[in-house]
């Protein structure tokens, strides 16, 4: 009996120690982000869904009026570095910062998608959830990236801050189809840039790290 209370004793410090619980302990899945983004696995899959996206938009003619909708944060520019200096959560202050530094890098897969789709002669009108202050940092940020050439950026007013982003999103896209682009096609990190009302082809570039809805 007294063996078998140590054995108890035993197992029970295991099963504390070792963290194991009924779901994903936040520290583990934070590093097998992590892991995932820094060891290529990431990359290789937006590579993928990039490469898949133009062998799309090679079938689709150009008119002069054909434009392709990019959202911003985590599909043209990247904040895994800042995400990951904080570990994952979300600072407003650095937040505004960050975007008034200008210094956010590209995702080198979508700025290679965003180069097929210019050079092709599609409009490119990037569609940000940032709100009216960011606008100045935004496109700045923007074209020191390298993303350049764009009709517009369109970002929150004041009164829209709390319609959701699919909401939002798509009635943009109706208010644009409505001044004559025809939309070919929607490229975002979020299911929420790409439903709704004339998307085109949808590109869904992933994001391992938060969802909005
Ligand atoms: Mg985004």
């Amino acid at each position: 009996m007294k063996n078998l209370t140590k054995i108890f004793f035993f197992f029970s410090f295991l099963f504390v120690y070792s963290c194991s619980q009924t779901i994903p302990n936040l520290s583990y899945v934070k590093k097998e982000v992590v892991s995932y983004y820094e060891s290529g696995g990431y990359n290789k899959e937006v590579e993928e869904v990039v490469n898949n996206a133009i062998g799309q938009f090679k079938s689709v003619e150009t008119s002069d009026s054909s434009a392709v909708i990019f959202d911003v944060d985590d599909t043209a520019l990247s904040y895994y570095e800042l995400g990951k200096s904080i570990s994952f959560g979300y600072v407003p202050e650095l937040w505004d910062k960050w975007v008034d530094e200008e210094t956010v890098p590209a995702i080198p897969q979508v700025k290679k998608l965003y180069d097929f789709l210019t050079q092709r002669g599609f409009k490119i009108i990037f569609l940000s959830g940032r709100k009216e202050y960011n606008y100045n940092g935004t496109i700045r940020n923007l074209n020191s990236a390298g993303y350049t050439q764009f009709d517009t950026l369109i970002v929150r007013s004041r009164d829209e801050y709390e319609i959701t982003a699919v909401d939002y999103k798509s009635s943009k896209r109706v208010e644009l189809t409505a001044r004559s682009y025809i939309i070919v096609g929607t490229i975002g990190d979020q299911w929420s840039d790409l439903e709704g009302s004339y998307h085109g082809i949808q590109v869904k570039i992933p994001n391992y790290i938060y969802c909005i809805e």
